[in-house]
């Protein structure tokens, strides 16, 4: 059987093999343990480089994805940051280690108090998780320094751009098919929006309204 350092360090190969290549980010992604926000069941999992289910009928995604989303939002100290789709928390609790403050929107009630159980285990005091519909932001934290979505949507909801602050960024996969999702990254600035293409990517759908509202 292979030791838990081992994989570790396998798990830190991958990344850099897909380009995240920040020492920051690798940093964080390493003091993270994925094996706190998988089921048990996944737990022999939880260092592979693949997405793996979490309640709901929701996924974690793949630790590569979450390493080159992170690096493409360009996080400081000084950030508020806005994550929609809390799922797992794993990406939330990365970001947690590189902002100011991180807000997590989520649709489904049970993740948000699985995410919750998780922030309170690992001491992280700068994440607010926040039941709502993600689509429409979050109005009374905005503005933000960076907006990361972690659903796809055909495309970025106007509301999420307008509550980027000037100079900000944000990072989310647009398309409608499973196969033809691509990761954007979006720059507010002064006269409108800069779109840079990143990676093919695919992602659960971004869905409106919370769950209880079905
Ligand atoms: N970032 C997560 C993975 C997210 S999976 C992690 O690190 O584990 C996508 C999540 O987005 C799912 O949990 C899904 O329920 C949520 N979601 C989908 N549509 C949403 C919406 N409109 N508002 C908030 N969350 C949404």
């Amino acid at each position: 059987m292979i030791d838990n350092a081992t994989l570790k360090m396998q798990f830190l190969f991958s990344l850099r093999k897909a380009g995240v290549l920040d020492k920051q980010v690798l940093d964080a992604m390493e003091k993270v343990d994925r094996k706190n926000f998988v089921n048990g069941v996944f737990s022999e999992k939880a260092y592979d480089d693949t997405p793996l289910p979490i309640a709901c009928g929701q996924t974690i995604s793949q630790p590569t994805v979450v390493g080159l989303m992170t690096q493409a939002l360009q996080v400081t100290a000084r950030d508020k940051v806005l994550e929609v789709g809390t799922g797992s928390g794993y990406q939330a609790t990365i970001l947690s280690l590189l902002a100011r403050r991180v807000y997590t929107v989520e649709r489904h009630s049970l993740l948000v108090n699985n995410a919750n159980k998780v922030f309170q285990k690992l001491n992280i005091s700068n994440v607010t998780t926040i039941l709502s519909d993600g689509g429409f932001g979050l109005e009374q934290q905005a503005p933000f320094d960076r907006i990361i979505v972690t659903a796809a949507s055909d495309d970025p909801p106007a509301s999420l751009l307008s509550q980027l602050k000037i100079g900000g960024i944000m990072v989310i996969p647009v398309g409608q098919s499973d196969n033809m999702q691509k990761l954007i990254k979006i720059t507010k600035t002064d006269g409108g929006y800069e779109y840079q293409d990143l990676h093919a990517v695919r992602f659960v759908p971004l869905v409106a309204g919370t769950e209880k509202e079905q």
